[in-house]
């Protein structure tokens, strides 16, 4: 095999709660994951010399080292000795450090187009022990769809796929550092901690509605006061037929979940109408967060 294009899928937290902020600066968390059908495209080509070199149409994105394609890829390679040289091609569609786990799932395509590529034989457990060193949320990147997920990030369980609804994607047009929200996270004076054992329950009895009504996530109690967009298209959303509406990860990106494609469909065009929000997207859970194209 000379070339192979795969698709990387992003992901939104149904739930995230913060246990505790760990001596060596780590938060410990308690998330449920969703892969959701929205993707960037990564083409690996085998080259002649030994170089590797990454190309994207989002020319903001780092291209050497500090890409978490070419870490991986480097990683690999040093790993498993491959001489031979390879060119990288990133179709940027995941909004970026938008609480996505965009390079993570990025990274999680590396491993497994290496894999294809030169045949290196890596079962998912293998890739997903070497992923550590490159993030905390890539090992679960290479399992995808449903998984709750611990400690820093890398204790997985898989769960029973999430039921089936449709995911409006909104990224407005504001930068959030992950650094401030948990800086200015104070666990000691939260009201309340997320429902993550009701969703998981909801999950497992495939009741969208107890899911929707349950989402919550620690991090708005920092963003939502900070950046009074994240709430306003919340409530645009919410008004609009939503059965819930909450923020990914550390943000910006708020998600809303629909139990009717064609409300869904119609509070997309009007949130795009409105400009509360650069990207938005209709989309839906996915049970795989790398495919072939
Ligand atoms: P998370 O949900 O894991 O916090 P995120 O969605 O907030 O992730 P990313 O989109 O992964 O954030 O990007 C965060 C930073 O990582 C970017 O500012 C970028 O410079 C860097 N980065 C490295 N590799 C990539 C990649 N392949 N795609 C996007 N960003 C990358």
């Amino acid at each position: 095999m000379e070339e192979i294009t795969l698709k990387a899928m992003a992901k939104i937290n149904l739930g995230l709660d913060v246990i505790r902020r760990r001596e060596d600066g780590y938060h410990e968390v308690r998330m449920i994951m969703q892969t959701v059908n929205l993707y960037d495209e990564l083409t690996f080509r085998k080259q002649q010399g030994g170089r590797v070199r990454l190309t994207t149409n989002l020319r903001s994105l780092p291209t050497d080292g500090h890409n978490l394609i070419v870490k991986t890829v480097e990683l690999l390679r040093k790993e498993y000795g491959i001489k031979e040289g390879l060119s990288v091609h990133l179709k940027k569609k995941i909004p970026v450090a938008a609480g996505m786990a965009g390079g993570s799932t990025d990274a999680a395509a590396a491993f497994a187009g290496m894999n294809e590529l030169f045949d290196l034989g890596m079962t998912i457990e293998d890739m997903q022990k070497k992923a550590v060193a490159i993030g905390a949320d890539v090992p679960y990147c290479i399992q995808g769809g449903t998984a709750l997920s611990e400690g820093i990030g890398e204790i997985l369980t898989p769960l029973p796929s999430a039921p089936r609804c449709s995911v409006i994607i909104a990224k407005p047009p504001i930068h959030v550092s992950t650094r401030f929200v948990y800086e200015n996270l104070h666990l000691d004076k939260l009201e309340k901690h997320p429902d993550i054992d009701g969703i998981l329950d909801s999950i497992r009895e495939g009741n969208i509605r107890g899911v929707a009504e349950r989402l919550e996530n620690v991090l708005e109690t920092v963003t939502e006061k900070e950046y009074p967009v994240i709430g306003q298209i919340k409530q645009f959303l919410m008004q609009r037929g939503a059965l819930g509406a909450l923020m990914s990860g550390s943000g910006p990106t708020v998600f809303a979940l629909y139990d009717r494609n064609d409300l869904a469909a119609q509070a997309c065009e009007e949130l795009r109408r409105a400009g509360l929000a650069k990207q938005v997207y209709l989309t839906s859970f996915s049970d795989k967060t790398c495919i072939r194209k």
